[in-house]
């Protein structure tokens, strides 16, 4: 028998039970992104003969239009597909991506990504927002689930990450794969996990009652008229309209600024119109979750240095005297590790301390993960105290900072999507957390500019003066992030205002 709304979210003890499925599916699709996501740029610069600028560009490109499209699935999945549709719809477009790459990553490879790009936004946010109506608005075993979910994400960009590229290189069933099918395996790899995790959710769907049922549906929440069959199909074909432009956008990377320039106030003006048509109340709501959303921009700035000039300084500047592992197999995956053993952990924290009422809110959570990244990047400065003359420093120490910065990622991340299912009228839960991730999608773009700027010092320099400037930099990162903590907590009190009743 189907579960009522009710039933679902009136679950005893700390998690319900279909987190774990929606964790599982999310497992996979990240381990489908984030191995297709790790391979790029080693792939294109090895096996298409880009350089590494260029290569490192559309890197950027790609990722900056994989967030942005979280928008447009989002937005979607509230007007029209429903969530599970969406999610379905996302998920069958990321396996033909990396089929068409399994294939021939070399002749079809931004076919490929392309449809990656797309898929992933019709998957990404939906999901998230799923988990969001396992709970009842003001459940606040909320947060502490938003975290477990987000260890399933970890545990799926840290597999992904590592074995994908490990089987294209051929460090792992080297002796088994043919040198050139390595590749294909290892693009093959994602695809089927993808597979997986769809054959999971079609199991899940039987537990999820009524939550993200097609709008129109006649059990859905919200009610409305049924959407005409041809309007669902519009978005399928739409959707597949917009592959071949995300290529040519992808491959040209000059199109992605003028993107970014304009989908952020395109998106920013839309808001502002079904704000319009909302309650006072409600659209105090709208207002509170664009000030986590702005700032989120801020933090993803700072942290996603990790992709770009962190590696860098990985790469230049650090030892191997933390286990003898490699300082950049470290900087990739050690945030990840930490995650999955953290975010469990503080996850159950926020229950406690909510017991004892004590539990910070969410602008101050959001102000402690500013304030960790801060000290994070601190610490990445001190590693200067540890130097040789040929300026390479500890790669304990740096993981140490990795370990605070983890720290911060757990106070904001899992706790924004939390938020965002929190303050979004039931109408614009999909938009609402595509707008969360199109924030990620500015930070990478932000986060490149700030490593640009980082590295043009250098020219010509000694390793040890690679060192400080990197260093330099990072303590004015870090100076921003504490900043930008202290901020949000002296304004609390008026977000708090706008929140009204959500913690
Ligand atoms: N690493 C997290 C994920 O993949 C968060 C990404 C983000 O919001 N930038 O879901």
């Amino acid at each position: 028998m189907s579960l009522t709304l009710d039933e679902i979210q009136n679950f005893k003890g700390k998690y319900p039970r279909q987190i774990w499925s929606l964790f599982f599916s999310e497992m996979w699709e990240r381990f489908c992104f984030y191995g297709m996501r790790g391979m790029l740029v080693f792939f294109m610069i090895s096996q298409l003969n880009f350089h590494e600028k260029e290569a490192n560009l559309q890197y950027g490109a790609t990722q900056a239009f994989v967030y942005a499209f979280t928008f447009v699935g989002g937005l979607f999945a509230d007007k029209l597909l429903g969530f599970r549709k969406s999610l379905f719809w996302g998920g069958l477009l990321m396996i033909v991506g990396s089929l068409i790459l399994a294939a021939d990553p070399h002749k079809f490879f931004f076919l490929g990504i392309a449809f990656t790009v797309v898929g992933t936004g019709f998957f990404k946010p939906n999901i998230s927002s799923m988990v969001g109506q396992l709970y009842k608005p003001n459940d606040s075993r909320a947060d502490a689930g938003f975290s477990l979910f987000y260890a399933g994400i970890n545990l799926g960009a840290l597999l992904g990450g590592y074995l994908c590229i490990a089987i294209g290189k051929g460090e792992i069933l080297g002796g088994t794969i043919s040198e050139a099918m390595r590749w294909n395996v290892a693009f093959g790899l994602a695809s089927v996990v993808m597979v997986i995790s769809l054959i999971n959710f079609i199991f899940t769907q039987r537990r999820l009652g009524t939550i993200g049922l097609q709008p129109g549906h006649p059990l859905a929440e919200v009610k409305a008229a049924p959407i005409p069959k041809w309007k669902e199909y519009g978005v399928y074909v739409l959707s597949l309209i917009f592959v071949p432009i995300i290529m040519k956008m992808v491959a040209k990377t000059e199109y992605t600024d003028y993107f970014m320039w304009t989908i952020g106030p395109l998106t920013l003006i839309y808001l502002f119109y079904e704000m319009s048509k909302v309650t006072a109340s409600e659209r105090k709501k709208l207002w509170a979750a664009l000030v986590f959303i702005i700032f989120s921009i801020l933090f993803w700035g700072i942290y996603e240095q990790s992709g770009g000039s962190l590696s860098i300084f990985a790469a230049k500047n650090l030892n191997k005297d933390l286990l003898g592992l490699d300082p950049n197999g470290v900087n990739n995956s050690g945030g990840a590790f930490f995650i999955i053993f953290l975010a469990p952990i503080i996850g159950l924290l926020w229950i406690w301390l909510n017991k004892r009422k004590i539990e910070p809110n969410t602008i101050v959570k959001f102000g402690l993960g500013f304030i960790f990244l801060g000290i994070g990047y601190y610490v990445l400065f001190a590693t200067r105290l540890f130097a040789d003359l040929q300026g390479i420093t500890s790669l304990n120490f740096f993981t140490l900072a990795l370990l605070i910065i983890t720290l911060g990622e757990l106070c904001l991340s899992p706790i924004g999507l939390s938020i965002m299912t929190k303050l979004s009228t039931k109408n614009l839960q999909g938009m609402m957390m595509g707008m969360w991730f199109l924030a990620s999608a500015y930070g990478q773009y932000v986060a490149g500019i700030i490593g640009a700027g980082l590295a043009t010092a250098k020219k010509g320099s000694t390793n040890y003066d690679v060192l400080i400037t990197y260093t330099d930099g990072y303590k004015q990162l870090g100076l921003y992030a504490v900043i930008a903590g202290v901020v949000l907590i002296l304004i609390s009190p008026f977000v708090k205002k706008l929140m009204q009743d959500v913690k």
